[in-house]
C-alpha cells in the first residue's frame, strides 16, 4: 500500500541458482529506504543551500530561518514545549544520548542512573562509563520488570536521577510502558530519557505537558531509522539542562565572544552544535517528518501492527523455530527475532539472502545483555564469549517491517523458510562453511 513511497523498492538481485528475484528489505530497524519525498526535498532545496547562521546573504538568510523553524517542527512531532524545550541537531541517536550523559555530569554527579536491561548499547554505555549505573531486570518473556524498577527505586531512596529506557526494543519490538514508568521515576525523584530510535518511526508519540506526572523530560532518536537519510539525529530537553557549562564538542557556532583567554558562549542550542550545522540533513528529517504526519502515525500503526500480527501467525507454525516474544501487537513494533534449531543465525541470514534475496539482520543487534538474557545465557556465562568475533556470539535472526513492505514479500518469506526448516540438513552442508561475501 505505502510501497511507492520509499525508493529503491524495485530492486533485482541474482540468486545463488542465477535467478534475478525483488530484493526484499526485511531490516528496517537498522535503516529505512529514504522516501521520496524526502530525496526530492534534498534536491529541491540544493540551489538555495547553503551555510547557516554566518551570513548576510539570501541564501544564507533562508537557509538559516529553514534550520531554525525545523527545530519547530521537531518539537511539534513529539510533543514537546516550545518555551520549555530546545531541539538540538546532532548526528544520530548514539550521539544525542552522549551528549546527554556529558551535560548532565554535575546533576547526576553522587546520583544513580538507572538503565534496563533491555537497551541498545547506545543507551548503556554512556551511562555505564560516567556514572553508577543500575538496571531494572527483565522477565522471562522479554518485558521489562516494572516491580524490579519501583523497587529499585525505593532500595536507592532519592538516589536516582534519571532512569534512561528505550521507547521499544530493537531485538522484540516490545514497547515499555513509558509513561508508567515516567509516574514512578519521578514519585521518586528521577528524570526520564526515552530512546526513541525504534519507537518514534513507528508511533505517535507525546512528552506529554511538564506539569503531568507522565512528562518524559528527554528523548532521542535518528533521522535514518524514519526514511531519512544517515547523518540527522534529534534530542530534545528542557533548555537548562545546557544553560550552565558547555558542549563536549566546542568550536565555530557554539561561541558569541572569543578572545584568546576569555569565551562567551552562544544561546542555548547554538552553544551545543558545534561547526557548520548539517542543514540538509535537517531539510530531509524535517520532510521525513511531514510525510510520516501527512500518512498518518496511527494508520502507520494500524498497518504495520496488521502486518506483524499475519507474519508472527504464519511463522508460529514452523517446525524448529524458536521466537523470542509472545507480546500482543498493541505491545510491539514490527520488529521479531527467532532462531531455527540445527543453524547458526548467521548461516540462516546468510541462506535467506542467497536463497531469498531476503535481507535480515542476524547477531546481537549491540543489545548484548537482552539477547543473552532471552538466550538463557547469564551475564556471567556471556564473558565466556568476549573473544568471539561479532558472527560467533550468540545471537539470532531478526525481521524488522518499514511500511511499505506487504504481505506477498511476507508470503515469500514464509514459502523460504518452511523450505529451509523441511530441509535442515540440507542447507546445513550446504552452506556449513559459506564464504561471507
Ligand atoms: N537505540 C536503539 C533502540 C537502536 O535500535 C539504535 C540503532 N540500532 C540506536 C539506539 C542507535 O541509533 P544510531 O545508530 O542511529 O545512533
Amino acid at each position: 500500500m505505502f510501497k511507492n513511497l520509499v525508493s529503491g523498492e524495485n530492486y533485482d538481485v541474482t540468486l545463488s541458482n542465477g535467478n534475478l528475484v525483488h530484493y526484499i528489505n526485511f531490516d528496517n530497524a537498522a535503516t529505512t529506504p529514504p522516501f521520496h519525498s524526502v530525496i526530492n526535498s534534498l534536491v529541491d532545496f540544493a540551489p538555495i543551500y547553503s551555510s547557516i547562521h554566518r551570513g548576510t546573504g539570501f541564501k544564507s538568510t533562508l537557509s538559516s530561518k529553514f534550520y531554525d523553524e525545523a527545530r519547530e517542527q521537531v518539537l511539534d512531532f513529539v510533543g514537546g514545549d516550545r518555551d520549555f524545550h530546545t531541539v538540538i541537531f546532532l548526528k544520530n541517536t548514539t550521539e544525542c544520548i552522549n551528549k546527554l550523559s556529558y551535560r548532565l555530569k554535575n546533576t547526576l554527579k553522587d546520583k544513580i542512573v538507572l538503565a534496563t536491561y533491555m537497551e541498545h548499547h547506545s543507551n548503556m554505555l554512556p551511562w555505564t562509563l560516567k556514572y553508577n549505573t543500575s538496571f531494572v531486570g527483565i522477565d522471562d518473556n522479554g518485558r521489562l520488570d516494572m516491580n524490579d524498577l519501583e523497587n529499585k527505586l525505593k532500595r536507592y531512596r532519592g538516589k536516582v536521577g534519571l532512569v534512561a529506557v528505550s521507547g521499544a526494543s530493537n531485538v522484540t519490538g516490545y514497547i515499555n510502558p513509558i509513561y508508567d514508568i515516567a509516574r514512578i521515576a519521578h514519585k521518586h525523584g528521577a528524570k526520564v530519557l526515552v530512546d526513541g530510535a525504534q519507537l518514534i518511526p513507528h508511533r505517535k508519540f507525546d512528552m506529554k505537558p511538564v506539569d503531568s506526572p507522565e512528562h518524559i523530560n528527554y528523548v532521542a532518536f535518528s533521522g535514518h531509522k524514519m526514511y531519512a537519510p544517515f547523518g540527522t539525529g534529534a534530542l530534545i530537553a528542557p533548555k537548562d539542562t545546557f544553560k550552565d557549562g558547555y558542549s563536549e564538542l566546542v568550536g565555530g557556532g557554539t561561541v558569541k565572544f572569543v578572545s584568546t583567554d576569555d569565551v562567551i558562549w552562544a544561546d542555548v542550542p547554538e552553544k551545543e552544535e558545534a561547526g557548520t550545522p548539517n542543514l540538509m540533513g535537517v531539510v530531509a528529517l524535517t520532510e521525513s517528518i511531514r510525510t510520516l504526519k501527512c500518512i498518518g502515525m496511527e494508520r502507520i500503526e494500524a498497518y504495520e501492527r496488521n502486518l506483524t500480527a499475519y507474519f508472527l501467525d504464519l511463522l508460529k507454525n514452523i517446525p524448529n523455530l524458536i521466537i523470542y516474544d509472545d507480546f500482543q501487537t498493541e505491545n510491539k513494533v514490527s520488529i521479531i527475532s527467532f532462531n531455527m534449531n540445527g543453524l547458526h543465525h548467521t548461516e540462516l541470514a546468510y541462506i535467506l539472502n542467497k536463497e531469498g534475496g531476503i535481507a535480515v539482520r542476524n547477531g546481537c543487534f549491540c543489545a548484548q545483555p537482552y539477547v543473552q538474557r532471552l538466550l538463557g545465557i547469564s551475564n556471567e556465562d556471556s564473558k565466556r564469549y568476549r573473544h568471539n568475533d561479532r558472527c560467533n556470539l550468540p545471537g539470532m535472526v531478526r525481521i524488522s517491517f518499514g511500511l511499505y513492505n506487504d504481505y506477498n514479500e511476507i508470503d515469500l518469506f514464509i514459502f523460504l523458510i518452511n523450505k529451509i526448516s523441511e530441509n535442515i540438513g540440507y542447507y546445513a552442508n550446504m552452506y556449513r562453511n559459506f564464504p561471507l561475501d
